[in-house]
């Protein structure tokens, strides 16, 4: 709650600053050094207002609303909204889904949510275009569903913080995707888990168990 309330509070005033800031670079000639300066608080800024964004998502209370999900038709959905930014990256955009008519119960929203958070991780690893797979498939006790890519993978030492808060190698990255991902799929009593390919590119995946 105390989180809640101090990042609450700190988005006004960020506003304002990033605003004055940016008003700033524009305002300042390209050859003046405070323009510079100008520019990194406008961009730092921009860094927090991110943070503050994915923490309040991090600690906002999850509504339990589940019910029986067709993951393939929601799979579908979710790659229809990112044809357009999948397409301006030149990533290609492949469906494998064999789930069919095996359905869990899960909240729709959430799983959403974290399936468009594998795809964002997996589209900006992949800046020069790629190939970018979701695979579904029922196993042992549950549904599988991966998001592949071809991208550069992780280090090794790397895989053991994927999901911990706050672990990110971007510049701007709040490092808190993975975190909301796993515990999202964990209050459903599933895991999440994340390795690298032997074809290269990284795989991230989800289980959700089957209804008992
Ligand atoms: P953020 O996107 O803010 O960094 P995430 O929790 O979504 O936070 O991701 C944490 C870190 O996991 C990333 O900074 C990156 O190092 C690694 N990661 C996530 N997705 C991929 C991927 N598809 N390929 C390689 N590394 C990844």
């Amino acid at each position: 709650e105390t989180s809640a309330i101090v990042a609450h509070e700190l988005r006004n005033p960020l506003v304002s600053i990033g605003g004055f800031a940016r008003t700033l670079v524009r305002s300042l000639k390209e050859d003046d050094p405070n323009r510079e300066f100008a520019r990194i608080i406008s961009d730092e800024v921009s860094r927090m207002e991110r943070i503050i964004h994915d923490l309040l998502d991090f600690i906002r209370p999850r509504k339990q609303m589940r019910k029986a999900l067709h993951m393939d038709d929601l799979v579908r959905e979710v790659a229809k909204g990112y044809a357009l930014e999948v397409e301006k990256n030149g990533i290609e955009l492949r469906l494998d889904l064999q789930v069919g008519g095996t359905v869990v119960n899960a909240h729709p929203g959430e799983i959403q949510q974290v399936l468009q958070n594998f795809l964002m991780n997996a589209i900006q690893v992949m800046p020069s275009g790629g190939v970018l797979e979701i695979v579904s498939r029922v196993i042992e006790g549950g549904v599988k569903v991966g998001v592949r890519d071809s991208g550069p993978g992780f280090a090794e030492e790397e895989s053991e913080n994927l999901f911990s808060p706050f672990f990110s190698t971007k510049p701007t990255g709040s490092g808190l995707g993975l975190t909301i991902c796993s515990q999202i799929i964990k209050s459903h009593g599933g895991v999440c888990g994340a390795e690298n390919r032997a074809e290269g590119g990284a795989e991230f995946h989800f289980i959700l168990p089957l209804p008992k």
